[in-house]
């Protein structure tokens, strides 16, 4: 793609330049439409449409710009088909099948893909163009490879790490810190030496691509445990930076604007999840602060033995109690229970109990996972505790049920040396009585055992976190009949 000048010569290109004008604008909208839950979904249509305009005119610019060169040009357009229809297919097949709780995954696939595809636009731009690239599209293509590439790679093992492969967890990095460093080093100074010597683009763009790889392997790699969510968070920043750097490169701005979007988004989240987690950005960013997943594994657990309870027996906690908390997590959202525990508030609230709901900023998957999920059960907003605020409401609660909540409620993480040392919890153990909802004896995401679990005031009661509360519902009902 020429300058804007050019672009701007033919009556094709200002029409091109206007439509990806509009759907940048169709971006900010949808952006902030996804504001409230109510406005979300238009949001999300309005920002597709617009994606599909933007996609729509890059495939009938290349269709008649290239129009007049036989082979090359048919062969172009079945490229051109074949990328639309697997991304299309790839895409339906995605939003329909992958269930809620696998969306964190998803969305790193989506990063891998978008971090990979803006680091190949930005390398074609390098290396197609027949004088060498001024040095403002060297900076910001060159930019796009390497945060593409280390997107990639990054975004690639998160996404493993995310759906649980053993074979992810499992990877481990001696010296992870030197790595780091020396791949970080070497794909800058590559950068560096590409802004310097355009005519030997080649070889230092190869070079910018292979170390920005292994830059995000090893970024990646040691990362496990309470780290996960500030990485994610950052990888999404890196998405949106990248994309916007090779549609400064190739003057597209839709790209640029969708881009910026993103990158500034995922700084904004990744900032308040540094924060949120008390996990300084930078020593992340240096190869993680917990423990890997691996040294999660062999970490030994504590000691003692957890007290199995009863549907009934909580239900008759549960009644006379005058102030509940739950303390909703993952198995929540895994159970998709979220109904059945807005049901058993209701219930608990009919007959004069207080109840609120303990929010931790990573409980769940995502960040506001636990925020979607009871506002999708309907869940006053105001009932929703984030967790500075609810804290020390645990020691006057009678009891707190925690439905499939485990790292967040972990009492190690306020010892050092433990994989969520440092990261703020639920202070759970300190009500007055606690009931924990969970299948069995499974661990949290970050793969060590929970102490809250061996407490005095501790009940487990093991199941399914929809059936246990179906359960703990009818309990209720058959006492206050
Ligand atoms: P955890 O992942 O720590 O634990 C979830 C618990 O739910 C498990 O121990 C499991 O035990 C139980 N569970 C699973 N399925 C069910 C079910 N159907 N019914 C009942 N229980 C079930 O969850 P938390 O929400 O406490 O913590 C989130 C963790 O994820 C944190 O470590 C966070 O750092 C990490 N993370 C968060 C992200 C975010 O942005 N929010 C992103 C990436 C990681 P059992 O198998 O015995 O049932």
């Amino acid at each position: 793609m020429g300058t804007l000048e050019q672009t701007l010569s033919t009556p094709l290109g200002v029409v091109e330049w206007f439509v990806y004008l509009l759907a940048a604008v169709m971006f900010v909208i949808g952006l902030h439409l996804m504001n409230s839950p109510k406005t979300a979904r238009r949001g999300n249509l309005i920002s597709a449409a617009g994606m599909v305009m933007a996609c729509v005119m890059a495939f009938a610019v290349l269709f008649v710009n290239e129009a007049s060169n036989g082979f090359q040009h048919a062969v172009a357009v079945a490229l051109l088909v074949l990328g639309i229809v697997i991304g299309a297919v790839a895409g339906v097949w995605s939003a329909k099948k992958v269930k809620m709780t696998d969306m964190p995954q998803l969305v790193s696939v989506f990063n891998t893909v978008g971090g990979g595809a803006a680091a190949l636009v930005a390398l074609n731009d390098i290396l197609t163009s027949e004088s060498a690239p001024s040095l403002v599209v060297l900076i910001t293509a060159g930019l796009g490879v390497l945060i593409g590439s280390v997107t990639f790679t990054g975004s690639l093992v998160a996404a493993g790490k995310l759906q649980g492969l053993k074979f992810m967890r499992k990877l481990t990095l001696p010296a992870k810190a030197v790595w780091n460093v020396a791949f970080a080093v070497l794909a800058v100074l590559a950068f560096v030496m590409l802004c310097a010597q355009p005519e030997q683009r080649l070889l230092w763009s190869v070079l910018v691509t292979v170390f920005a790889l292994c830059y995000g392997l090893v970024f990646v790699i040691p990362i496990g445990g309470a780290d996960m969510p500030v990485v994610i968070s950052v990888l999404n920043a890196c998405t949106g930076t990248a994309v916007a750097m090779s549609g400064l490169a190739i003057n597209n701005i839709a790209l640029i604007v969708a881009g910026a979007l993103v990158g500034a988004a995922g700084v904004t989240l990744s900032i308040a999840m540094s924060k949120a987690m008390n996990r300084p950005l930078v020593s992340v960013l240096a190869g993680g602060f917990g423990g890997s997943d691996a040294a999660s594994d062999a970490a030994e657990g504590p000691e003692g033995t957890m007290k199995e309870t009863t549907a009934d027996d909580v239900a008759v906690q549960l009644v006379y109690a005058d102030k509940v908390i739950f303390v909703p997590g993952f198995g929540l959202a895994q159970a998709q229970a979220q109904r059945e525990l807005a049901d058993l508030g209701e219930l608990l609230k009919g007959h004069g109990v207080e109840v609120s709901y303990a929010i931790h900023p990573v409980a769940g998957r995502m960040p506001g996972h636990m925020n979607v999920l009871l506002a999708e059960a309907n869940v006053p907003y105001e009932e929703l505790v984030d967790l500075d605020d609810i804290n020390p409401q645990f020691p006057s609660a009678n009891v707190a049920l925690v439905v499939g909540a485990n790292d967040v409620t972990n009492p190690a993480a306020r010892r050092p040396g433990t994989p969520v040392s440092g990261m703020p919890i639920l202070d759970v153990d300190k009500a007055q009585n606690v009931v924990v909802m969970k299948r069995g004896r499974g661990k949290g995401y970050a793969g060590i055992e929970n102490e809250l679990y061996f407490k005095d005031n501790t009940q487990m009661l093991f199941g399914d976190a929809k059936a246990g509360l179906q359960a703990v519902i009818a309990a209720v009902k058959e006492l206050l009949a």
